[in-house]
């Protein structure tokens, strides 16, 4: 906190020590609510970001010396301290990012989750043993850390994204340099604190504020770097998959969506209404794994609708410390203005919108649309604001087909109580997630998380993580 002016200030964390950036620029991080002054901090450069990878390759060689139980009782302690701060966690998911407390508190616990979760992974990291065919040879395979793990986060989900991946490359043996998103460096400066509080060692985790535009290839393009896992728009996702291409950087990218849910005739609407509501409106439909395509069977298509739209016109947009708010603000004035211009241009081509499309200061109503037809943006690209559009379908397969049809390919569902269709969609949806009677929107430490297509590349999660950010080296004694 800046004595003088109130205004909180942060540094990068490199070496184990913080410090100012590089010819001592900062930039201001906004209250999304209102864009009020929240906070300032270091302005990274090319030359920090330079000592945050020396550093993380200085201390990688001890650091993958740790012992589990070691590595393991750090783990547990970061998740401690995570429940003491609690307070000044959810206070900063809440005026950093704008996040209802609701859902400050799913990402709270989902964050929780993750560190005790990665905390059981730094006992698996296993080989094998293999036969061989050579007389008396004794072949095996034995897991090592890659070395230096760059993590790249976005700002809708700082602390889901940095407890999992952060703590999942941690516990595997690797050190980690960390770029959060501009818009959102308090929630990792505050997990560097606990980080260090917990008593891993210098240099093992980095963190360097700035804007990812300025130095972030100054992070993936360092050959000092191993693993790269990024989570962010598609644009940059492709950038930085061709920057990695060049340097056989092995990497991970989680990026945007546009998942679809389907909703069968035989469906029960009372049970369907109120997870079709949190696929979409959940922070305000900043969600990667968001619903913004809904395909209801004819039958149901009416009802559907009305439904909907009773719902939307009900969603807490109330301060943001009530349980009952649902919608946060939209996080920026370029993302403001991405949300706005896709209704304008839903709208000015033909859709109809049944619920929202106006704003209450830097909220979007919640917004459905129906009418939305191949030539409005909204039906193709992530608007990633609480605006979905709603689709009549004449049968199952007209819907599978339309789901499909789509370059993204992050999450999916739908809801029905025919198996055979069930698992059909399953199998056959291009997505990399699908869930049957639930929601789009679900996560959990130790699942194959991801995307296809557009939405990314790899999978996170313990085990994922555990195999993308080691590798196998072949050992054979000759007995
Ligand atoms: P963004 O792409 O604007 O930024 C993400 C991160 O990339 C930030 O930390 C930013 O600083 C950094 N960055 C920018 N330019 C870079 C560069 N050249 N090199 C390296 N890093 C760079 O995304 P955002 O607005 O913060 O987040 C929203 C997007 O993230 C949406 O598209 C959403 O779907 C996606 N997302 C995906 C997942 C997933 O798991 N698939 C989860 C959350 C969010």
């Amino acid at each position: 906190m800046d004595k003088k002016t109130d205004i909180k200030s942060f540094q990068h964390f490199i070496g184990g020590a913080w410090s100012d950036a590089e010819g001592g620029g900062v930039f201001d991080v906004l209250n999304p609510l209102d864009d009020s002054l929240y906070a300032q901090a270091a302005k990274g450069t090319a030359a920090d970001m330079g000592r945050a990878v020396a550093a993380a390759k200085a201390a990688f060689p001890a650091y993958k010396e740790t012992l589990p139980k070691d590595r393991e009782r750090m783990l547990l302690r970061v998740a401690e301290i995570m429940e003491t701060r609690k307070a000044e966690l959810l206070d900063c998911l809440i005026d950093e990012i704008g996040s209802p407390i609701q859902k400050a508190m799913f990402e709270f616990e989902k964050g929780l989750t993750m560190v005790r979760a990665a905390a059981g992974l730094c006992r698996y990291v296993r080989g094998e043993t293999i036969p061989s065919d050579a007389p008396g040879k004794f072949s095996m395979s034995i897991r090592e850390p890659l070395g230096v793990v760059a993590v790249i986060t976005p700002f809708n989900v700082p602390l889901i994204k940095t407890t999992r991946l952060v703590a999942n490359a941690l516990a595997v043996g690797n050190t980690v340099v960390h770029l959060p998103s501009e818009m959102a460096p308090h929630l990792t400066v505050l997990f560097a604190e606990i980080v260090a509080e917990a008593g891993f060692p210098e240099g093992s985790y980095n963190v360097v504020t700035g804007f990812g535009h300025e130095i972030g290839d100054d992070l993936t393009s360092n050959t000092d770097v191993d693993f790269v896992t990024f989570t962010g728009s598609t644009v940059i996702g492709q950038h930085i998959n061709e920057i990695c291409a060049k340097n056989k950087t092995r990497n991970t990218l989680e990026l945007g969506g546009k998942s679809p849910t389907l909703i069968l005739k035989d469906a029960d609407l009372d049970k369907v209404m109120p997870l079709a509501a949190r696929s979409i409106f959940m922070f305000g439909g900043q969600a990667c794994i968001g619903s913004s395509r809904f395909y209801v069977e004819r039958p149901l298509y009416d009802e559907f609708v009305k439904r909907f739209a009773m719902i939307a016109g009900k969603v807490g947009m109330g301060d943001l410390r009530d349980p009952g708010t649902v919608i946060a603000p939209i996080i920026s004035d370029r993302q403001r203005s991405r949300v706005k211009a896709h209704i304008a241009d839903a709208v000015e081509k033909g859709a109809t919108v049944v619920a929202g499309g106006e704003w209450e200061g830097n909220r979007c109503q919640p917004t459905l649309l129906t009418n939305v037809s191949d030539e409005m943006t909204v039906c193709r690209a992530e608007t990633f604001g609480p605006v979905t559009s709603i689709y009549a379908i004449d049968s199952y397969e007209e819907g599978l087909a339309l789901a499909n049809d789509t370059e993204f390919g992050l999450s999916s569902a739908i809801f029905t109580n025919d198996i055979n269709k069930a698992m059909h969609f399953a199998k056959n949806i291009g997505a990399g997630m699908c869930h049957i009677n639930g929601p789009t929107i679900h996560d959990e430490a130790h699942v194959p998380f991801g995307g296809n297509g557009q939405s990314g590349v790899g999978r996170e999660g313990t085990d994922a993580d555990m195999e993308a950010m080691t590798e196998l080296k072949w050992v054979t004694v000759q007995l």
